[in-house]
């Protein structure tokens, strides 16, 4: 917990803008004020109190367009932009670096190849760039020398290319007709992402306002700042701009500030303190996982898709409104691997791991030393799980649920089988009654049946109990609350996102999550993990 103060100031007949306390008597660092009774001591020893400006900065910013893609950040911005998976998004990667036929041509790779971790750029593809870049947008826009990304990867392979067209000619606009809706979107971004990378900085006004106020009964100054930018030169930011993962209040607000002088009076509109939670890191969504593997040395381009696959095939992690919380079994699953196979659990050992095989595929080192001295230990440790290990007992896989079983009146759980996730009653072998895993919907089809969590090969889906009788069935999790549109079926988006089942209405919007009984309960899986 910790309090922030704020104030709204003005100069008089001017608009008012909001500004923190980042000072308390000449101290430089930012003040820690950790309970309730503190904030309302400093409030009230600034009421009737009255600000000066004591500071005002106006300086140029500038910010720099992202390096083009390599395979990670391809998968990130992906998933970011265009809500596809890691291994979605390799498979589009594929088709447009195989080529499409284009008509009165032959077929022709619109991307280089899309396993990479180099974000280095031909000089031909370089000269090409700037020369589309002059054309379209003007010279002002054109660097006056090749913009380099150099980038330090553990065995990154520089014989490759960043993942970027072929031609930058070939706009995605000219090749809509050619490209299935993904694949376009998916180019589209590719496209852009060079380009912009070969444009100028955008630049920014960045003003700094510092306020100070004597504390009428303390005599103490107070120093309240406001920062904000203004864009003066769009740059690069014409054409593109990267995605942002879990936005933080620390970045600064794009807006205007007043002109002001050093010594000018300002009008107070109010001081208000703020009660404020420190919160702990989100839970992973693909694009921060795969940023999270790749910063510890985990995994490469040819491998992220597949890792994010299978801790999901495997049900170690459920993904909830694009986020991925882990499963009980992922849980019991860790556990036991972190007691008995405690090295294979270390990122550090696993990220050595990955270097030392880099090595053997350049040649640097023979593989089968390096395997020996990596399997003697490893087999020592099967043989001691062996032993000590006892079997993890079934019930502690389970998920409570709030039924209660109607035949013999015990409490009924949620258990994973082969077809995905079911009630069963926890008197088993007694009681053998089970139940499909219903989430509280009722079918907008057959309006008999109502909607279960299933499992197909294809992962996990929503379809109607009535089944065979009725095939409805949807993807994405449905929602207990109605359509505002239609009154229909909502399917659940990321964060707060939903959108109507029914694609003659098509609506989309925020809607706030309602009951969701039955289905995956965040919360209770945060509890057992913490
Ligand atoms: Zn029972
Ligand atoms: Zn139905
Ligand atoms: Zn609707």
């Amino acid at each position: 917990e910790f309090w922030t103060i704020d104030a709204r100031l003005l100069k008089r007949g001017g608009t008012s803008f909001e500004a923190s306390l980042v000072s308390i008597n000449g101290d430089r660092k930012k003040p820690e004020i950790t309970d309730e009774k503190s904030a309302t001591d400093i409030v009230s020893d600034l009421e009737g109190g009255s600000f000066r400006v004591s500071g005002f900065e106006t300086k140029e910013t500038r910010r720099r367009p992202a390096a083009p893609f390599i395979t990670s950040s391809l998968q990130q911005e992906a998933s970011r932009r265009l809500r596809f998976s890691a291994s979605r998004t390799m498979t589009l990667a594929q088709q447009l670096y195989e080529g499409i036929e284009i008509v009165g041509s032959e077929q022709v790779g619109l991307i280089t190849y899309m396993r990479t971790d180099s974000t280095s750029v031909s000089a031909s593809a370089l000269s090409e760039t700037a020369d589309y870049v002059k054309q379209k947008f003007g010279s002002t826009y054109c660097p006056e020398k090749p913009r380099q990304y150099s980038r330090k990867v553990q065995g990154a392979q520089e014989a490759h290319e960043a993942v970027r067209p072929t031609s930058v000619f070939r706009t995605p606009e000219s090749l809509r007709a050619n490209l299935e809706r993904d694949q376009y979107r998916l180019y589209d971004l590719i496209w852009k992402r060079m380009v912009a990378s070969q444009m100028v900085d955008a630049l920014y006004d960045r003003t700094v306002i510092d306020s100070e106020i004597k504390g009428v009964s303390s005599d103490i100054p107070y120093i309240f700042r406001a920062t904000g930018s203004v864009p003066k030169f769009d740059g690069f930011r014409i054409l593109y701009t990267e995605g942002r993962d879990d936005v933080s209040g620390e970045e600064d607000e794009e807006r205007g500030l007043p002109q002001l002088k050093v010594g000018e009076p300002l009008l107070c509109n109010g001081i208000e303190s703020e009660q404020n939670f420190s919160q702990p890191p989100p839970r992973f969504t693909e694009a921060t996982l795969i940023k999270n593997l790749e910063n510890e040395g985990i995994g490469r381009p040819s491998t992220y898709a597949s890792i994010i696959g299978t801790i999901q095939d495997r049900d170690y992690v459920r993904r909830d409104r694009g986020r991925f919380i882990p499963t009980k079994l992922g849980l019991v699953v860790t556990e036991f691997l972190t007691e008995y196979f405690r090295d294979i659990m270390d990122i550090g050992f696993t990220a050595d791991m990955e270097k030392r095989l880099d090595e053997i595929a350049e040649g640097l080192i023979k593989w089968n030393p390096m395997l020996l001295e990596f399997f003697e230990p490893f087999d020592t440790s099967i043989g001691a799980a062996k032993e000590k290990a006892k079997r993890v007992e079934r019930s502690r896989l389970d998920e409570e649920s709030d039924q209660v079983c109607e035949q013999c009146e015990r409490p009924m759980v949620i258990r994973g089988g082969r077809n995905g996730r079911f009630i069963a009653c926890t008197g088993f072998p007694d009681c053998k009654n089970t139940k499909p895993l219903t989430i509280g919907v009722g079918c907008p089809e057959c309006k008999i049946g109502e909607l279960a969590e299933r499992k197909s090969k294809r992962g996990i889906f929503f379809g109607c109990t009535n089944y065979p009788n009725c095939k409805f069935a949807v993807n994405s999790k449905p929602m207990t609350q109605p359509c505002p549109d239609c009154s229909g079926l909502l399917i659940q988006g990321r964060g707060s996102n939903a959108r109507c089942a029914s694609k003659e209405c098509g609506f989309r919007g925020q809607v706030e999550d309602g009951d969701s009984s039955g289905g995956a309960r965040s919360d209770e899986y945060r509890e057992v993990a913490s």
